[in-house]
C-alpha cells in the first residue's frame, strides 16, 4: 500500500480497505441479493441489546408484525446489560422535588459542551426534546429508576436517572418480555456475516445473511425495514486502533460482543461513518491489576 495519511485512510471509503482490517473471519463482502429466501420477516433487527430490543418492542406497538431479532451470543442484552444503565433526561417530577432547574435547551447545550461541540445538534436536540417521553416510556412498562436524579460522570448537570434494580439489566429485563409478550422472535446464536440491498450498491437494504448455531448459512428477507443494532466496537482492539492508533494496547469494560461486525458490513453496501473516533476511555484498573475502579456513577465523590 502507497503511503497514505491517517486522514486520507479514514476518509477512504474504498471496501478493499475498509474490509482489510478487522472484519471477524467468516464476515464477507456485500454481494448481489439471492434469489430464493430461507425466511421472510417484515422487521428485521439485528442485535438484542438495548437499542434492538427497545427498536422491536416500539415498532410492535405502532403496528409492525412478524418482527424477527438475530443476535451472535447465546444470550440477550448485549453491552446494556452490563452496563451503568445511567440515564440522562429532563424530569419534571424528580427534579422539581429535588428543587434543580432544568430544560431540553439546557440539556442539549450541555451536552454539545460535554462533546467539546462536536456532536450533530439536530440529533442533541432530538435526544434532548425526546428524553424524557424514553423515561415514560419505560415506566409505563414497569422500569423503575429511582427517586432522585444525580450527577453522572461525563454528565454536567444533575439529571441521571438511576435503575432502581440492577443497573443496565434492569433494562433488558423489561424490554425482553414485551419482546416476548408481543411475538417477536429472537434467535440467539445467529451471527450476521452479510447485507443485501435491491442492488448491489443501491436501492433499499432488503435483508441479510446470518450464520446459525449450527454453523448454517441462512438468508432472511426483511418485507420492510431492516434496522441494524449490533453496538460499538470497543472490544475490538484492531479497529480501535483504525480509528485512534493510541486504542490499540488498551484494556476494556466492553463485552467481546461489541467488535463492530456489521461496521464494514454496511460500508460495504455504500453506507458512510461519522465520528469513529469518538472513543470514551474511563479510567480503569491500574495495569497488572483486576478491579474495576467504578467512576463513571458517582462524579462528586471523585476528584477528576
Ligand atoms: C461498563 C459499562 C458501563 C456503561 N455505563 C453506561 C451508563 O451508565 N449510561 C449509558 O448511557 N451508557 C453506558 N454505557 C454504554 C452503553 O452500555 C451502550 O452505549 C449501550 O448499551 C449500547 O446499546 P446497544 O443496544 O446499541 O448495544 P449493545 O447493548 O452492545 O447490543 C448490541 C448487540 O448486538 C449484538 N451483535 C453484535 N454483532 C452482531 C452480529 N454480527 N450479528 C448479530 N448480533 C450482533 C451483540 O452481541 C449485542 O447483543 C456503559 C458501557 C459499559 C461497557
Amino acid at each position: 500500500m502507497s503511503k497514505l495519511s491517517r486522514r486520507s485512510f479514514l476518509g477512504s471509503t474504498a471496501a478493499g480497505l475498509l474490509t482489510s482490517i478487522a472484519l471477524p473471519s467468516a464476515v464477507h463482502a456485500a454481494d448481489a441479493a439471492p434469489q430464493k429466501w430461507d425466511q421472510t420477516a417484515d422487521l428485521l433487527v439485528i442485535g438484542a441489546g438495548g437499542a434492538g430490543l427497545a427498536t422491536a418492542v416500539s415498532a410492535s406497538q405502532n403496528g409492525v408484525k412478524n418482527i424477527l431479532i438475530l443476535e451472535k451470543m447465546p444470550f440477550v442484552g448485549g453491552n446494556t446489560s452490563i452496563s451503568g444503565g445511567g440515564f440522562n433526561s429532563v424530569d419534571p417530577v424528580r427534579q422539581k422535588k429535588q428543587n434543580i432547574q432544568d430544560s431540553p435547551e439546557l440539556h442539549a447545550k450541555q451536552t454539545l459542551a460535554g462533546g467539546d461541540g462536536r456532536a450533530n445538534p439536530e440529533l442533541v436536540k432530538t435526544m434532548t426534546a425526546n428524553s424524557y417521553e424514553a423515561v415514560k416510556w419505560l415506566q409505563d412498562m414497569g422500569m423503575k429508576f429511582k427517586d432522585d436524579v444525580y450527577q453522572i460522570y461525563g454528565g454536567l448537570y444533575p439529571r441521571c436517572h438511576a435503575p432502581f434494580g440492577s443497573l443496565g439489566s434492569d433494562y433488558i429485563k423489561v424490554l425482553k418480555p414485551q419482546c416476548d409478550k408481543a411475538g417477536v422472535q429472537i434467535l440467539t446464536n445467529s451471527r450476521v456475516v452479510r447485507l443485501f440491498r435491491e442492488n448491489q450498491l443501491s436501492g433499499k437494504v432488503i435483508g441479510a445473511e446470518y450464520v446459525d448455531k449450527d454453523g448454517n448459512h441462512k438468508t432472511v428477507k426483511a418485507n420492510k425495514a431492516v434496522v441494524v443494532a449490533t453496538g460499538g466496537y470497543g472490544a475490538n482492539p484492531q479497529m480501535r486502533a483504525k480509528y485512534d492508533p493510541r486504542m490499540l494496547n488498551l484494556t476494556t469494560t466492553n463485552l467481546p460482543c461489541s467488535t463492530g461486525d456489521l461496521i464494514p458490513l454496511m460500508q460495504d453496501i455504500g453506507a458512510d461513518t461519522v465520528g469513529m473516533d469518538f472513543i470514551q476511555c474511563n479510567p480503569g484498573c491500574p495495569p497488572g491489576r483486576k478491579q474495576r475502579i467504578i467512576l463513571h456513577l458517582y462524579a462528586k465523590n471523585f476528584i477528576m
